[in-house]
Order: C-alpha cells, then sequence, then structure tokens
C-alpha cells in the first residue's frame, strides 16, 4: 500500500495511474477502522481498479470542539488493517495540507431542506464542514467511484445532492451498515461507551426493529413515539427518533404517501452520542 501525506504527490501518482485507464475508488473517512469501514473498501476493491482510502478528522465538521479532541484516533493499527486487506493507497493529509493557507473555499452549497432536520438541527454547521471536505477531497482525488455508508443516512443524501449540484462525474455508491453481534452499529465512537453504556446501546437496534415490525399497520407518528419512550431510560437519552421520506428527508405523515421511509435515530449513550437507522420501506 502506498502511503501519502501531501497532496502534490498524491495527485502525480493518480493522474499515471488514470492516464492508463484505471477506474479509482475512494473511501473517505476519519479513522480509528472498524469493521464497517473495511466492508467499504471491500467494496471498492471489487468495484474500482485502484482503491484509495483519506484518513483526515475533520475539524470543520466538529461542532463540539470537545468532541474533536476526544475522537479517537488509530493510525498505526488504521494502516495495518488497510495494508491488510490490499488497499491501493492510502491518503492521510494534516490540516494545513486539506485547508492551506490561502486556499480559497467555495461558496458553501444550499442543500434545501436537506440539512436542516435531525442531525442538521442537532449539529450546527456538521454537513457544511462535511460537504466542505468531502468536495475538497474528490477534488484531489477525482474519482470514478465513492463508497459512503448508510449508517450515515442523511449524510449520504448530502453528498448525493452535492454531486449532482456540481455534476460530478462520480458514482456514489451506498454501503450497509454493519453491526455487532448484538445488533449495535459499528461506530468509532463505540470505543468511549462505558461498560453500562456498552450493555445499554443495543436497544438502538431494538428500537429500530420495533419500528419495521410495526410499520404495516402503524402511523409513523405512533411508532416514533413508542421508539422515544423504549429508548429513554436511565443512562440512555433519545436526541430525536425520526420516520422520514428516504429522499426528501421529511417528515412523513403516513407509510402509503411515499416509495422510500427510513427511521433515524440519534442518542446518547452516557456522553456518547450515537446514530443509526433502518429502511422501513423500499419501493423505489
Ligand atoms: P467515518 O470514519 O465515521 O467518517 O465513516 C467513514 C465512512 O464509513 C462513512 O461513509 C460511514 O457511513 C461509513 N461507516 C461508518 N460506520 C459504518 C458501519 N457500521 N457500517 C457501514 N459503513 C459505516
Amino acid at each position: 500500500m502506498l502511503l501519502f501525506k501531501n497532496v502534490k504527490d498524491l495527485q502525480s501518482y493518480l493522474q499515471i495511474q488514470m492516464g492508463n485507464g484505471k477506474l479509482i475508488g475512494f473511501v473517505p473517512t476519519m479513522g480509528a477502522l472498524h469493521e464497517g469501514h473495511l466492508s467499504l473498501f471491500q467494496k471498492c476493491l471489487q468495484t474500482s481498479d485502484l482503491s484509495v482510502g483519506s484518513i483526515f478528522v475533520n475539524p470543520t465538521q466538529f461542532n463540539d470542539p470537545a468532541d474533536l479532541v476526544k475522537y479517537p484516533r488509530t493510525p498505526e493499527r488504521d494502516i495495518e488493517m488497510l495494508a491488510g486487506i490490499g488497499c491501493h493507497v492510502l491518503f492521510m493529509p494534516s490540516v494545513e495540507e486539506v485547508y492551506p493557507k490561502g486556499h480559497k473555499l467555495p461558496e458553501p452549497i444550499d442543500f434545501g431542506y436537506l440539512d436542516q432536520p435531525m442531525e442538521g438541527a442537532h449539529r450546527p454547521g456538521h454537513f457544511q464542514g462535511m460537504a466542505q471536505v468531502v468536495r475538497r477531497l474528490l477534488d484531489i482525488v477525482q474519482p470514478d467511484h465513492l463508497f459512503m455508508g448508510q449508517k450515515d443516512y442523511q449524510q449520504f443524501a448530502i453528498v448525493k445532492e452535492m454531486l449532482r449540484q456540481l455534476k460530478l462525474k462520480t458514482d456514489l455508491i451506498m454501503c450497509p451498515i454493519v453491526r455487532e453481534n448484538d445488533g449495535l452499529a459499528m461506530s468509532s465512537r463505540n470505543v468511549r461507551l462505558t461498560k453500562e453504556g456498552r450493555l445499554l446501546a443495543p436497544n438502538i437496534f431494538r428500537a429500530l426493529n420495533m419500528a419495521k415490525e410495526k410499520t404495516s399497520g402503524h402511523f409513523p407518528r405512533e411508532i416514533e413515539e413508542d421508539a422515544i419512550k423504549m429508548l429513554s431510560m436511565p443512562g440512555m437519552e433519545p436526541e430525536y427518533f425520526e420516520i422520514v421520506d428516504g429522499v426528501t428527508l421529511r417528515p412523513i405523515e403516513q407509510f402509503e404517501d411515499v416509495d422510500v421511509a427510513v427511521a433515524c435515530t440519534a442518542v446518547k449513550v452516557g456522553d456518547i452520542r450515537l446514530i443509526d437507522n433502518i429502511v422501513l420501506k423500499n419501493n423505489a
């Protein structure tokens, strides 16, 4: 695996590969890698000639500075994991490399309603920061395929909209959520859960499954209320549990109104904020 730390070297290398007709697949991450991330790389390796990953803890998408400081970082282990699965190229830039002094950032994109609800409402500025770094990384790597997880459903919808507005040729591919045996969605943040928190956290998947079971025969609002009750207990506090149109992310009155319905939730387990979702209906 080749490791690049600066933009120029990476671009010179990739230009040669593109010139040779190689299809480039890209997996952006913030590191502290787990099986969920690796599943994206596996997909990338199957689909592309050259798999490029990035590890960059992007400061501009952290609305809470303490969260940025505490974000887990395991660079040596990450490099070993990616080399072990046969990833071709890893880009690990510094903050200065991604946002060099004097580099003019493009105007923020208007995402309409997509960045307003759920994570957008609870993490002001998060999606603009995320979009900014994904745009910059796409500009550097110029991939044919971009692999992102369903785990961050709203992020996926926003990146899709960004690619549409910027008319980028990159093909965006959604990869399914990888879970622990007890249903907890894998996340870099899981290592920060306390013992008690780790035992409580699988309730998130239980609530999502309850929503799936009740999809036929119940109104979204009823299910949301039941889920909030299920997730409210000592040591655990839901921030939101919303059943939305999987395309527009707008709340839905009844399932018959939409082709795709998704339940999305954010829950604080102790001090750790976890997000998860489940597709309830997909007639798209
Ligand atoms: P992150 O490092 O958290 O920014 O995540 C990098 C990419 O991995 C994003 O596209 C995430 O949606 C995806 N991802 C994170 N956790 C999982 C998971 N448990 N299953 C599948 N994809 C995931």
